[in-house]
């Protein structure tokens, strides 16, 4: 997704070669257009998969699943990471290590949201040890319900979530994957470069 490259080029600071802060337009301050493009450009992508839920993790996939969600003309919904006292139903539960926060914490959607008959596209704002997605992925297995794809605002191609995730065999769509990064420079795959590679 060009506009969204275009941004992390202009506005995304490369605090090492392997943490990407996007503080001022996607994580902390959020650019509410750029925003709906990117639900936009996840619905073009799985549109055509007659979803039902959008699934992502609190706190800085939520908007990007409510962009999603209103594209497809949805519900979605954002699993937990703490169990909240109104949380009294029967849950799915995964345990997911965090790798900006470095901690373990339990994630959970309640079982009257999500069933067998959903079919569901897991959105998240970052793929990059693939946890996260993975845990989330573990959620959708447990409901028995279909798993469409995962769609990643921001993939750090370099780290191994990727391959980890197409071990299953999920279709995976990222709009923008940095190749590389370091504090002065960062390179992207470009979509026609990587087809051309997986041909
Ligand atoms: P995972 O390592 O499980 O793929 O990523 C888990 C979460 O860590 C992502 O959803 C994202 O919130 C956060 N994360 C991972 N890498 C980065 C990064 O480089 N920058 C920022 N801002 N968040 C990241």
């Amino acid at each position: 997704m060009k506009l969204l490259q275009d941004r992390i080029r202009q506005d995304g600071e490369a605090l090492s070669s392997h943490v990407l802060k996007v503080d001022s337009f996607l994580n902390h301050q959020v650019d509410s257009a750029l925003t709906m493009a990117i639900g936009q450009a996840f619905a073009a992508e799985f549109g055509a998969e007659r979803v039902t839920k959008v699934l992502t993790i609190e706190a800085s996939g939520i908007h990007f699943a409510l962009a999603t969600a209103v594209a497809l003309g949805v519900p979605f919904i954002y699993a937990k990471k703490k169990k909240a006292i109104t949380l009294t139903e029967d849950l799915y539960s995964v345990p997911v290590h965090s790798f900006t926060r470095g901690e373990t914490f339990n994630v959970s959607v309640s079982k009257r949201y999500l069933s067998a008959t959903d079919r569901v596209l897991i959105v998240d704002d970052f793929l990059a040890t693939g946890d996260a997605l993975l845990g989330l992925r573990e959620i959708v297995t447990q409901s028995g319900a279909h798993l469409v794809g995962l769609g990643a605002v921001v993939e750090k191609s370099f780290q191994e979530g990727r391959s980890k995730l197409e071990a299953t065999g999920v279709r995976i769509h990222s709009l923008a994957r940095i190749k590389s990064m370091s504090p002065d420079h960062i390179e992207f795959i470009e979509e026609t470069a990587a087809l051309a590679a997986s041909n």
